[in-house]
């Protein structure tokens, strides 16, 4: 695995599902991405629909994955903790061929065999444990 890659996917294979979100007023695959910061906290995503405006879902992130290298984010980053390689980077993660793979898996997989079921079936099927 390559410094700064860190996603889950090793033991999905088989149980991958993918699915556009959708708007629940209109329809639409167009959302526009609200990310809210707060010190302490983890970052949060609010999804609005581009098309009619309603908010659409809630994210809250663990980890945040750019289109810049590891290299490249280093280099962008002013604290000197993080360039000297003393400190690891959490939060932030490079994008690396790893995550090109997985990008161009889940377009295929909603291009392909996107999964029908709305997200709260999804979560009620293949999540029962988030429920207890
Ligand atoms: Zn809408």
């Amino acid at each position: 695995m390559a410094k700064g890659e860190n996603v889950e996917r090793d033991d999905c294979q088989g149980r991958e599902r993918a699915r556009l979100e959708h708007c629940p007023e209109c329809g639409s695959v167009d959302m526009r991405n609200n990310l809210y910061f707060c010190r302490g906290q983890r970052l949060r995503v609010y999804v609005q629909c581009a098309s009619c405006g309603s908010f659409v879902a809630r994210y809250i992130l663990r980890g945040y994955t750019s289109n810049k290298t590891y290299e490249s984010l280093l280099g962008r980053m002013r604290d000197t903790r993080l360039t000297s390689g003393k400190r690891t980077m959490h939060l932030v993660e490079g994008f690396g061929a790893r995550i090109e793979e997985e990008y161009k898996r889940v377009l295929d997989l909603v291009k392909t065999d996107e999964d029908q079921r709305r997200i709260e079936e999804i979560i009620e099927d293949d999540y029962p444990e988030s429920l207890e």
